[in-house]
């Protein structure tokens, strides 16, 4: 198991949270403490469902909602140019402002519950690595103005970057420490740490959770377990794959050298930012080890680590730096990238809301308060009927 930056540097400023106790019943039991589970428990809790428990099986944040790299990024992935290709100019237009609104809720959860997480709407840099990505980012410059998502040429790149062949500024995008957030946000959510669910048990219209050292029932439960879902129901299996990332970060460097915004390139395998104690904190390369860098395992990948160190060095012109710390994390990628979202198909008492692919602060808000509507209010969501697990049977 490996820490990253945020959760090392969380330890040392939060109060270690105390474990609940585990009640022998519950309205809804939401299963995994990333930010897909704690804001659906915080959006249950602001439609008026109190008796909402969260179970996670070491502590919030431990997933990837605790180790990725704080990106606020709008649209999914790929370039805005294969999305409007592959979903059609309507859904693409629907997803960027999905993802726009997804980062509005993010900031008003900060300032609602004044959680100190270094937030800022920094803007991103897209570079192109190639002549084909350049093109790609070309036709999605041109196609985002277009479709009214203001986004600025690159003219001239920081003369310290090295490999790149130019790119887009979007301003709308920011970061933050994405620990501090998840934690913050679930300040008030009960929450059972150390409670790893093995099974979910029909009983009836409610569920029995069965934990390793517990038990409970629900009347419903939601699982939010992202790239670890197949482990606990195996429909999932061939439908989200449990995919790593390997990042690292310097201990500070004497100067901010990469300015606010935050660096998407290579397709997004590859990104960068400076952190506000001006630790830099990079990751990816993840294309250049396909095959080792899939499963459950959240272990470093030495060689990989290395060219993350070189790439550093040659491609962002830092040489004089120490490593503070490196860390993996685990994705979960689905078979046509999008999140699945719904009731399970021999189960209709659990909601299974996980695949991220990579880019869950970007739609897990949404995801998450469009469930609570749907599960409290009967609301429809046209966002959730696009994601839904329906679409696999
Ligand atoms: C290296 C890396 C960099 C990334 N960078 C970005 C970025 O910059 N921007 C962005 O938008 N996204 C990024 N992502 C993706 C983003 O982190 C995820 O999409 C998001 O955190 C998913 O949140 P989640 O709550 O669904 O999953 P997770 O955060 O993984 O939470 C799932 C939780 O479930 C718990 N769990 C699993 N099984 C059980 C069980 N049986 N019982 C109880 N609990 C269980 C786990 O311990 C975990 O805490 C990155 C991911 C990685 C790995």
């Amino acid at each position: 198991m490996t820490r990253s930056f945020w959760q090392i540097k969380g330890e040392t400023r939060s109060a270690p949270r105390a474990d609940s106790e585990i009640p022998a019943k519950c309205d809804i039991a939401v299963i995994g403490g990333g930010l897909t589970g704690i804001a659906t428990a915080y959006y249950l809790r602001m439609l008026g469902c109190q008796d909402v428990i969260v179970l996670e099986k070491d502590f919030v944040g431990f997933g990837a909602s605790g180790k990725n790299a704080g990106f606020l990024l709008a649209g999914l992935s790929e370039p805005y140019s294969r999305l409007v290709v592959g979903m059609g100019p309507e859904w693409a237009i629907r997803l960027m402002k999905t993802t726009l609104e997804n980062h509005d809720l993010i900031a008003e959860a900060i300032a609602a519950n004044k959680i100190k997480c270094d937030y800022e709407r920094s803007g991103s840099v897209h570079l192109a690595s190639s002549d084909v990505e350049r093109k790609e980012y070309d036709d999605t410059l041109e196609l985002l103005n277009r479709d009214g998502f203001r986004a600025d040429p690159i003219d001239k790149l920081p003369s310290r970057l090295s490999g790149f062949s130019g790119g887009y500024y979007f301003p709308q995008d920011g970061k933050l420490d994405p620990f501090a957030f998840v934690r913050g946000l679930s300040n008030g959510i009960q929450v059972a740490e150390g409670f790893e669910a093995v099974e979910l048990r029909k009983t009836g219209v409610s569920v029995e959770i069965i934990g390793k050292g517990g038990r409970l029932k629900s009347e419903m439960a939601i699982i939010a377990t992202n790239g670890y879902l197949p482990l606990l129901d195996g429909f999932f299996e061939g439908l989200i794959f449990p995919v790593r990332g390997q990042m690292m970060a310097t201990f500070p460097l004497a100067k901010n050298v990469l300015g606010k915004a935050v660096f998407y390139a290579n397709f997004g395998y590859d990104y960068f930012r400076q952190s506000v104690g001006n630790n830099i904190i990079i990751g990816g390369l993840r294309n250049r080890y396909l095959k080792e860098e899939i499963g459950f395992d959240d272990a470093i990948n030495n060689p990989l680590q290395s060219d993350l160190s070189t790439y550093l060095n040659e491609r962002l012109g830092v040489n004089d730096f120490r490593i503070m710390t490196r860390w993996s994390g685990l994705m979960g990628d689905t078979i046509d990238g999008l999140p699945i979202v719904g009731a399970l198909p021999h189960n209709s008492s659990v909601i299974a809301a996980a695949g991220f692919n990579g880019h869950g602060f970007g739609l897990a808000m949404v995801v998450a308060r469009d469930l609570a509507k749907a599960i409290l209010k009967g609301e429809r969501s046209d966002v959730l009927d696009r994601f839904s697990l329906r679409r696999f049977l």
